[in-house]
């Protein structure tokens, strides 16, 4: 096993937020999945590789354990990533992106028997942060295949019995006393394999239609759900359609953040402010939303609005909205501000200079120390 440096893997900085690598894994996870990188050993390799890194840096514990000892140690401590087979890849993978609408390996890929694609159809799709938290209805040109009418799907202007099977599309396999039937590889299944291509569809089986269809997109949908829509994939030779899967990705928000359902917001707030109090307009979905700063507001702490974040996708229960102050000190001060704060501290007295009170003790103490060395 080569060196890898999970943070590196992932391409965030090591004092990113949970919510950052959150966002960096499904980034790149939706990028190299194995469903989109089919047959491609390099894909597959990095996909380990990016749930293995999420899954030690989203746990606390082992993220903490990592960045002190390195992988080697957080195997020591018997905290080491241990997924060894794709199934439990697939686990955390859809852990993260299971349930809405059936996640993302959820569609059968159902193929036509004989023709060379498979009859659900996926496409991506882009949202603004806007139409995902609102919903929205989209056109969209959809491009979709079904059988090329010269071949009839098969891609072959001529075909010969597939030597491989014997024409009998699947092979059998003995395992001591058991049989097991197999499609056969050569033919898939077919019995027939092709001579020469078929010159309307250069061999591949299938002409391209369009159609424009419309889509309504609920309100809360997120990167990497997925909406079926029923019978609008692939034809098939009986002009059958599968289900068109439309796959999602949504842009972010200058000053919302996103988390499941929550929604966070930096609410800049002056140091004087934050002292005084104050009461102040946040932006929120609805538009304005007052927030009511007491006296003594300290730096970062959160203010929790129920029900003002985005609505679920299947319930229409929303999150909530989460106003987060940033304290802000002035850059610089002139003269007049300076004496006015120097005025200010003198008038508290003692209490302006706590560390005094806190460390009398201390000091003595240590000098006890220093000196019985
Ligand atoms: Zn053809
Ligand atoms: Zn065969």
């Amino acid at each position: 096993m080569q060196n890898v440096d999970y943070y590196e893997i992932l391409q965030v900085s090591r004092d990113a937020t949970g919510a950052e690598i959150k966002k960096a894994y499904r980034k790149l996870a939706l990028k190299y999945h194995p469903d989109k990188n089919p047959g491609d050993k390099e894909a597959e390799e990095r996909f380990k590789l990016i749930n293995e890194a999420y899954g030690v840096l989203s746990d606390e514990e082992k993220r903490s354990l990592y960045d002190r000892y390195g992988k080697e140690g957080l195997e020591r401590q018997g905290a080491g990533f241990h997924a060894e087979s794709m199934d439990d890849i697939m686990d955390i993978f859809n852990s993260m992106f299971g349930g809405a609408f059936g996640g993302f390996g959820g569609g059968e890929q159902r193929r036509g028997s004989g023709l060379k694609y498979s009859l659900d159809l996926e496409v991506e799709m882009d949202l603004s942060f806007q139409e995902a938290v609102f919903g929205t209805e989209k056109e969209i040109e959809l491009r979709y295949k079904a059988p090329c009418p010269t071949c009839d799907g098969s891609g072959a202007k001529e075909t010969a019995t597939c030597e491989y099977c014997g024409g009998q599309g699947q092979i059998v396999m003995r395992q001591g006393f058991m049989t097991f039937a197999q499609e056969c590889p050569q033919c898939h299944g077919s019995g027939r394999i092709v001579k020469e291509r078929c010159g309307e569809c250069q061999g591949r089986g299938y002409t391209e239609k369009e159609e424009t269809i419309h889509l309504t997109i609920p309100a809360g949908v997120d990167s990497g759900n997925r909406l079926r829509i029923p019978g609008k994939g692939n034809e098939d030779r009986r002009g059958r359609r599968g289900d068109l899967y439309v796959l999602f990705f949504v842009e972010e928000d200058e000053h919302f953040v996103r988390e499941g359902n929550n929604l966070y917001i930096e609410v800049p707030v002056f140091f004087t402010q934050c002292i005084l109090g104050e009461e102040i307009s946040i932006p929120s979905l609805e538009g304005e939303l007052p927030l009511t700063l007491k006296a003594a507001t300290r730096d970062r702490e959160q203010f929790i609005f129920r029900g003002k974040g985005v609505p679920d996708v299947h319930s229409g229960r929303r999150g909530d909205l989460i106003a987060q102050i940033k304290m802000i000190l002035p850059k610089k001060l002139d003269e007049t501000q300076k004496e006015l704060l120097e005025k200010l501290q003198e008038s508290f007295g003692l209490e302006s200079h706590p560390h005094k009170s806190t460390f009398e003790n201390a000091f003595d103490k240590i000098k006890k120390w220093i000196k019985g060395k």
